[in-house]
């Protein structure tokens, strides 16, 4: 480290704890990239830590960030069209003008040589277009392992698509690409949970010449980031996957992205997994798809999907296990594991993200995830039991039409009970388990019935 010459009215002791890495990394991402910045301004020895230590900007989430967000996003008011319009006179493409603010951000980052320290960058709900995605995944001034793109704006998702089946192909550059794990699929964190009225957050528009209000300002910025993370951690939700969540990912997948996990396996781990249910298996490729009745035969092949259903620990309601078996993590195969929520602070690898944390470090649970497909008249959407391939065929019945469905629906509901159903093999139907919440629906209905009569 270079000489200290340090201005009087800060603490030695705090440059000299930010010059310690592991101090720095355990600190530094509990921090809004304007403190840092506003930090490195206090003195030349805390600047020369922020802009020499990789480990300031290693995590960088610039959803906050105000310079971030493109203006007159939105609907485009008046001004908006004409703030556009000027730009496009310009020449500027759809990409230039919807990734401009990043594209700015990026190269001041570069210009303070520190955008190669970036190993984890979030960019949730920002206007991300698929180009800079690309630029991310393969350009050599990037050095991102850990990317967060979720609910992200003005995304051509079928480039994106392209880009990456690019950027994994097999006769890719060594080393690339940089990016090792995506969050694409799933909600954003949730926003940390509001401070007490009494902590108000400290304005960060420091005034050049004080000094020593800016560096309290920081501490007590500092403090409230400190909170902020409790919360959050006290209501982190990475276990989700698993424990019996049901629909994890909001909105499905199209189908294209199955293809593309598959063809990112072993390159980039998404905060999604393929569903491994034995109809994927390409060994069942060869049943026919039509049975007699012209229905689809519950076995017939699927192409790969992702798995959008967290189905818990215990597994099939009848065997407690699946035809594929649990995904255990440590022994299974690494890419059978999502990236978990929320990103993780102090690391930046795949497995940082995919490991779930558990009580007091007992073994983590094993997961049981499936498509919706395979879940077919097999999975109850209330209480989320359900059965596997090797325990129930499946209820024909779940595959009928909706008419069909409803004509069904109407028999029971005239003779009032629920042992007309076909006793036999259904066990789901209209997505609930017959034992119990079709039964407990249909009661909750005719009392409804009865109280309105
Ligand atoms: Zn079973
Ligand atoms: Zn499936
Ligand atoms: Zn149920």
């Amino acid at each position: 480290m270079g000489p200290l010459v340090l201005s009087d009215e800060l603490p030695t002791s705090l440059a000299d704890l930010l010059s310690n890495t592991l101090i720095l990394r355990q600190t530094a991402p509990y921090l809004p990239v304007s403190s840092i910045r506003n930090l490195s301004r206090t003195s030349k020895a805390l600047h020369y830590v922020v802009y020499e230590s990789p480990e300031a900007f290693r995590y960088l989430d610039l959803s906050p960030v105000k310079s971030a967000i493109v203006p007159f996003d939105e609907p485009l008011d008046a001004g908006g069209i004409n703030w556009r319009a000027e730009r496009m006179d310009e020449a500027l493409s759809e990409d230039d003008f919807y990734s401009g603010p990043l594209r700015g951000i990026f190269s001041r980052l570069e210009k303070s040589h520190v955008l190669r320290s970036v190993h984890t960058l979030v960019l949730d709900g920002l206007s991300v277009t698929a180009e800079l995605i690309n630029e991310l995944l393969t350009e050599e001034r990037y050095n991102v392992r850990i990317l967060s793109i979720r609910e992200i704006r003005h995304l051509n998702e079928r480039k994106l698509q392209q880009y990456i089946r690019y950027a994994v192909r097999p006769s890719r550059p060594a080393g690339t690409p940089r990016v090792k794990g995506i969050y694409f699929f799933g909600p954003r964190d949730p926003a940390p949970l509001p401070a007490s009225p009494t902590t108000k957050k400290p304005s960060t528009s420091a005034v050049r010449g004080t000094v020593p209000s800016q560096g309290a300002q920081i501490s007590a910025e500092w403090n409230h980031k400190s909170t902020e993370a409790l919360n959050a951690a006290l209501t982190r939700n990475e276990e989700k996957w698993y424990r019996s969540s049901g629909k994890m990912i909001p909105k499905r997948p199209s189908h294209e992205w199955g293809e593309i996990l598959q063809a990112c396996e072993g390159i980039i781990t998404f905060d999604a997994v393929l569903c491994r249910g034995p109809r994927h298996d390409p060994r069942n490729a060869n049943i026919k798809n039509r049975s007699v009745d012209g229905n689809l035969h519950p076995a017939s092949f699927l192409r790969p999907a992702i798995a959008t259903i967290a189905l818990g620990p215990s597994g099939c309601d009848s065997c407690h296990s699946s035809p594929e078996g649990p995904s255990v993590f440590g022994h299974s195969a690494p890419a059978q594991f999502p990236l978990l929520s929320p990103v993780p602070l102090h690391g930046s690898s795949v497995r940082a993200a995919q490991i779930p944390h558990t009580a007091h470090g007992s073994a983590p649970p094993p997961l049981h995830v499936r498509c919706e497909d395979c879940l077919k008249g097999r999975w109850c959407e209330r209480c989320h039991k359900w059965w596997d391939e090797d325990c129930y065929a499946g209820s024909i019945i779940a595959q009928r039409t909706e008419l069909q469905q409803t004509e069904l629906m109407e028999d029971i509901q005239t003779n009032g009970t629920s042992h007309l159903i076909p006793k036999q093999t259904i066990k789901v139907h209209m997505g609930l388990c017959v034992d119990h919440c079709l039964v407990e629906e249909m009661m909750s209905g005719s009392e409804r019935t009865r109280m309105l009569g």
